[in-house]
């Protein structure tokens, strides 16, 4: 479906501006990341430092304020990789607070690209709403020759004024692509398309000023969260990410135990597979009472369901990575501890 929300639904048929209209209102949150950061020189595109906030963002695109009446705010000012929980909730409950705005219409959030599908899906579990919520990175320093910055803040900026943004959950924003927060991940380093869905694809593109949208996520999600951020509280239970390899002990699921972790997610080899002491972890994690969940560095795929799951109450990620499942798992355990009742989120949300 064609929607022609750029400069050209401005300007009449034959070229000549069209009255002015009201603008829509969208909310842009900042918190850091590589779209606000400089570099020593144009051509220097990695090890910059994180030097701007949302002002200095958007006075790089002034072409945004001709299809938004923005209202800017720098929610916290870090590198992503350095989001806690504690941010986490911040990020989340500031989101929810201006889209409660009756004459707000949207929210674009500006954030780093290294955790960005976290936030994105803790957004998408959390924010029990229908507005359009669109994140936003960059791959590049704003200082760089060809910054995909200030197009990628363009972009989200006119899918969050679309209507038929509304009740797909939260979108993902870069290099002209439209990716479901539940789907999308970061899959290269340093390259400007690093943000794909390998399996489900992308449910959108910007292409020739116009937003063109072609599917829909199908898990539970935004409006239809049993996970409201207002009642999530400010703790959320530990949960931590245990990468299965060749040769691993059991130390790690130790330390996470003692450390008081109430969730492990294995990042497991293959389909979830149990290694020797992987499969000595779980039995660890059963006697504490610590939920146990196998994803994958596999990096597509479903994990599917184990005899053994009943036997250890262990939960199968579906298709969730390492990083997403935590995401599921911590917000879970607000919840319930019961290994079936995390199962039946894991295969719905
Ligand atoms: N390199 C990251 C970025 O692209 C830094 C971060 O995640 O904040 O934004």
């Amino acid at each position: 479906m064609e929607i022609d929300t750029g400069e050209q639904s401005k300007m009449g048929a034959n070229g000549v501006g069209v009255g002015a209209k009201r603008l829509p209102h969208i909310a842009i949150l900042g918190t850091g990341g590589t779209i606000a950061s400089t570099a020593a020189s144009a051509t220097q595109l990695h090890d910059y430092k994180l030097t701007g906030d949302i002002d200095a963002i958007l006075n790089a695109v002034p072409q945004v304020r001709r299809i938004a009446e923005l209202r800017a705010e720098q929610v916290v000012s870090v590198d992503s990789h350095d989001i806690d929980n504690a941010m986490l909730l911040t990020i989340a409950r500031r989101v929810d607070a201006v889209l409660s705005q009756p004459d707000v219409e949207g929210v674009v959030l500006t954030h780093g690209t290294d955790t960005l599908e976290e936030t994105a899906y803790f957004l998408n579990l959390t924010i029990k709403r229908s507005k359009p919520i669109v994140v936003v990175g960059a791959m590049r320093p704003s200082t760089a020759l060809s910054a995909d910055g200030p197009l990628n803040l363009y972009n989200a900026v006119r899918v969050a004024t679309s209507a038929q943004a509304a009740g797909k959950g939260v979108l993902v924003v870069l290099n002209d692509r439209i990716g479901a927060a539940r789907y999308v991940s970061k899959t290269s380093t340093t390259a400007t398309d690093a943000f794909r869905s390998f399996e489900q694809g992308c449910i959108g593109e910007i292409a020739g000023g116009k937003i063109h949208f072609y599917n829909m996520p199908t898990g539970i999600h935004t409006q239809a969260t049993e996970f409201p951020i207002q009642g999530v509280g400010d703790d959320l239970p530990l949960v931590d990410i245990i990468y299965d390899h060749q040769n691993a002990g059991t130390h790690l699921y130790d330390a996470a135990i003692r450390a008081g972790v109430r969730g492990i997610v294995l990042a497991a080899t293959g389909n979830g597979s149990l290694s020797r002491t992987a499969r000595a972890g779980a039995r660890s994690a059963l006697h504490h009472d610590v939920r146990f969940v196998r994803s994958t560095r596999v990096a597509q795929g479903v994990v599917t369901s184990l005899a053994d799951d009943e036997m250890l109450h262990m939960v199968a990620a579906n298709s969730l990575n390492p990083q997403k499942a935590r995401i599921l798992l911590m917000l879970a355990l607000t919840r319930t501890s019961d290994f079936r009742a995390i199962q039946a989120y894991f295969d719905t949300y």
